[in-house]
This record gives C-alpha cells, sequence and structure tokens, in this order.
C-alpha cells in the first residue's frame, strides 16, 4: 500500500515513511493511493470479534509490507489491552434507535488515547527497524498533553517533552501529565501563556540545524496513523448493530475533522454509513461550510468544549481531495485560497454531493449544558460538553428514524467536572483506574520563557 499528497507535489510513500513524516513536502495531507474494499461476507465475518482482532483485520491492508500480520495483531493485542472496558469502545442504548458509542476508555478518558496509543507504538516498532530515535516536542494548554504523554511512555526509541504553561492548567490536566515518571517523559512547566509554549516549539521546529540534531517530531493530527486507528471503532459500532445487512449513522463532535473523516475512510471501506452528522460548538465553521459551500474563516471564542475551539478543520482537505475525485490541483488551488483570503468555495455540485452525506449543527454554551441535563434526566447518565454536542446534534438533524443514530461520546465526564457540575448538580467521579491521581509522584521541571533555555534542555533529552 502506498500513499499520495493531497497536493500531489510530495513523493509517493510507504506506510512507515507516512507514518513518521506526518505532514507532507508539499504541504499537503497522505491519503491511500487505492482504498482497500470489504465486501459483505468479510464485514459479516468481524461479528464477535474481539476489539483487538477487528483493529487487526480493519487495519492490516494499509500496513502492507510494513510489519507482519502477526507481530501486528500482537502490538494492537498491546495497544488495547489496558483500557478500561472489556469491549474497548461499548455502545450504550439511549432510547429506541439511539446510541452512544464511549471512546473515553484509554488512558486518558479522551478517544484520541484509540489512535495515539497506537501510533506510539507503530513509531517505536518503525524506529527499531531503522535503528533510530527521535523527540517528540509539543506544546498543551493542558488537553492534549496528557494523551501524547501515554502514548510515548517506555517507548524505547522514542523521548517526549511536553510544555504547559505553570499554573495555568488545571490540577486533573497537569498531574496527567506530571505523575508519568517514565524516563522518557520530561514535562516542562514554563512561566508563560500557552501562546509562549507554542511559539517556543515552533522556534524550535524551524530551527532546521537544531531540528534535525535532536531529531524532532510531532504526533499532531494531521498524520495518516491518527486517522487509521479511528477507522475501527465505527466497524465496531456498525457490526454491533447489524452492518453489512443495515446500514447506520453517526453523530460526531467535530474539531480538526480528524475523527470524522475516518467515519468517511469506514465508508470507503464498505461500512454502509447513511449519515454523518457534525456537531459543533460556537466555533461553527464547519456548519457554514455545509449551509452555503463556503469555508470562511474566522476567530475563536473559547467554549465549554475547548476540543473543539478551532478557527480551521486541517483534515477537511482530505476530504477536499475526495470530493474534487483525486484532482490535487483543484485541492491545491481551495488551499491556496483559503490561506490568502481566509475563505474558499466549493462548485454547487460538489456542495450538494457533501450534503447528501453530513449534515452539520451547532450548539452554544447554554444549549450544551440543556442537553447534558435532559440526557441526564432521561437515561441517569452523566456525559461531557463535546460528547453533549454530538448526541445533540445526531437528534436535531437525523434524517431515518430508523437508521440507528450512533454519538460519539469522545471524553469522560470526570474530564470536565466543572460543565458536568454545572449543567446537572452532580460531580462526576474519576474512575477507579485514576482514582488515586492527587496522590501520585509529581515531576516537573520549571522553565524560563527562553528560547536557549528551553533548546539547552532540549539537546540535552535528545543526548
Ligand atoms: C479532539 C477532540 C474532539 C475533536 O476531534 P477532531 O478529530 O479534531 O474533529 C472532540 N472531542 C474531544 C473530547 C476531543 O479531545
Amino acid at each position: 500500500m502506498t500513499y499520495h499528497s493531497t497536493r500531489g507535489q510530495a513523493p509517493i510513500l510507504p506506510f512507515d515513511d507516512v507514518l513518521l513524516s506526518g505532514l507532507a513536502r508539499d504541504g499537503g495531507l497522505y491519503l491511500p493511493q487505492a482504498w482497500p474494499h470489504f465486501g459483505a461476507s468479510e464485514i459479516k465475518a468481524m461479528a464477535g470479534l474481539s476489539y483487538a482482532e477487528l483493529a487487526t483485520r480493519v487495519m492490516m491492508p494499509f500496513l502492507d509490507g510494513v510489519i507482519g500480520e502477526d507481530e501486528f495483531a500482537d502490538l494492537v493485542a498491546d495497544t488495547y489491552k489496558g483500557f478500561g472496558h472489556k469491549a474497548v469502545a461499548p455502545l450504550v442504548q439511549l432510547s429506541a434507535n439511539d446510541w452512544l458509542l464511549e471512546l473515553f476508555h484509554g488512558p486518558t478518558l479522551a478517544f484520541k488515547d484509540y489512535a495515539l496509543q497506537l501510533l506510539g507504538r507503530l513509531f517505536d516498532h518503525v524506529l527499531k527497524k531503522r535503528g533510530e530515535r527521535i523527540t517528540i516536542v509539543g506544546a498543551t494548554s493542558g488537553d492534549t498533553g496528557s494523551a501524547a504523554i501515554e502514548a510515548c511512555r517506555d517507548r524505547a526509541n522514542i523521548d517526549i517533552v511536553i510544555l504547559h504553561p505553570k499554573g495555568r492548567t488545571s490540577a486533573v490536566q497537569r498531574r496527567q501529565m506530571t505523575t508519568v515518571l517514565s524516563s522518557n517523559v520530561h514535562n516542562i512547566a514554563l512561566e508563560g501563556s500557552f501562546d509562549d509554549c507554542q511559539d517556543l516549539v515552533k522556534v524550535l521546529f524551524n530551527d532546521q540545524p537544531f531540528r534535525d540534531r535532536c531529531r524532532l517530531s510531532a504526533v499532531n493530527s494531521i498524520n495518516w496513523a491518527r486517522i487509521l486507528g479511528q477507522i475501527v471503532y465505527y466497524f465496531a459500532a456498525g457490526v454491533a448493530l447489524g452492518a453489512p445487512e443495515r446500514g447506520l449513522s453517526f453523530a460526531v463532535p467535530t474539531g480538526n475533522f480528524g475523527n470524522v473523516y475516518a467515519a468517511v475512510s469506514a465508508r470507503h471501506l464498505g461500512l454502509p454509513i447513511r449519515q454523518l452528522v457534525i456537531g459543533s460548538n460556537s466555533n461553527d465553521i464547519l456548519t457554514r461550510f455545509f449551509a452555503t459551500g463556503r469555508m470562511q474563516s474566522e476567530g475563536v471564542v473559547p467554549t465549554l468544549s475547548p476540543s473543539m475551539d478551532i478557527q480551521i478543520s486541517s483534515n477537511f482537505e482530505r476530504y477536499l481531495f475526495d470530493l474534487h475525485k483525486g484532482d490535487a490541483a483543484q485541492v491545491t488551488a481551495r488551499m491556496g485560497a483559503f490561506r490568502q483570503s481566509g475563505s474558499f468555495a466549493v462548485d454547487d455540485h460538489l456542495w450538494a454531493e457533501a450534503r447528501a452525506l453530513f449534515d452539520a449543527a451547532s450548539f452554544d454554551d447554554e444549549k450544551t449544558l440543556a442537553v447534558m441535563r435532559s440526557l441526564y434526566e432521561e437515561t441517569g447518565l452523566l456525559i461531557d460538553p463535546h460528547s453533549a454536542i454530538g448526541v445533540a446534534a445526531g437528534r436535531a438533524r437525523r434524517r431515518d428514524e430508523t437508521v440507528p443514530m450512533v454519538a460519539l461520546a469522545t471524553a469522560h465526564a470526570a474530564k470536565f467536572p466543572d460543565a458536568v457540575e454545572r449543567a446537572t448538580g452532580i460531580r462526576p467521579a474519576l474512575p477507579p483506574r485514576l482514582a488515586d491521581l492527587f496522590e501520585r509522584e509529581e515531576r516537573y521541571d520549571v522553565l524560563p520563557n527562553d528560547e536557549t533555555a528551553v533548546k539547552d534542555y532540549v539537546a540535552k533529552v535528545a543526548g
């Protein structure tokens, strides 16, 4: 299996090079040159598999030639064995044909674990084969750093350095990062803001000699392997609800478009997905796109669902490539217009094609809290603000009551306890495996907001 860039000017690469490079050299995103396809009998045969067995079967065609099937099966089994639910991604029934897919049973209680846990292991596998080592560097406002740290901890060929703004993350967020005491994990509490952290990381990556010397790398959300790891739970839900005979629909709380593009990918692979509903918060660029056919960037406002506070959805470029039937020149033109003017439009027939599959709806904080409250009253379930937007979008936009609607629960309620308490009056508890988080030993290094100090630190880590 080989991969090409959405901009058409980067080299065609096999999976291992796509994994390590992330963004394509022409600024585009990598996609498979040809999609594998599972026929009805193959999807039927997925019923009854464990999550790890299913994951191996769904992903194996994408890794052809990079790792053997037995070795990959072992790697996948190891990836999901520590998850907090034996189904890994369990389905919970909300009402007759209304379901919640719980994707918060990983180590950091958010769906990003499902792909990042796999990504860390795949990186390690490829690096070991090549006899190489890398240093992952990233900045976090608190939300995503822990998922990256958990993905890389104890991996033999990876060091990871994460900068967070000192005193400006919640205690739970900080402790999820700083109580990981593995020798390859390095937390910097920077005396500055999140923007300072991000600026310093950019400085490091833009210093090409430094970047090469320290073999810097990132685990960002445009990496193809992130999408790949997320395709699996769409199949798990589909097979559980009667695919291939029965179709189903998904409602996805969306920011960067990565999660919902994994649903598009599952559809390419043959899963009978009837409808995809995108849920947004007040940062509603995607909802406006599906309403108008124009992608128009605006400012970002902070909301109760911070992981969806985005100005642009970088993974949308993959869907744009699909819509243009692989015409990379068209994608390049649209993305160029977007970079120059903050806006692009697609032709009416493509907009219509997009709307044939997608619907979208946005919900402000008040509406989000109202959904959390009413779902709690209906079912007794506590859900987080991101998940609530998914549930609300699915209910608002579903076209066919006879088709199961599966809303993705992307974070555990205990990750956003203030919002949950505000909505329901109940403060959700951390699950048992994290209950002692506040007793655990912390380790981090405080550094000034200073380029040289951070560079010296990273250089030392990179050895
Ligand atoms: C990252 C994230 C999202 C958005 O997912 P995308 O793949 O960026 O669309 C939604 N909910 C939670 C809890 C997240 O962490």
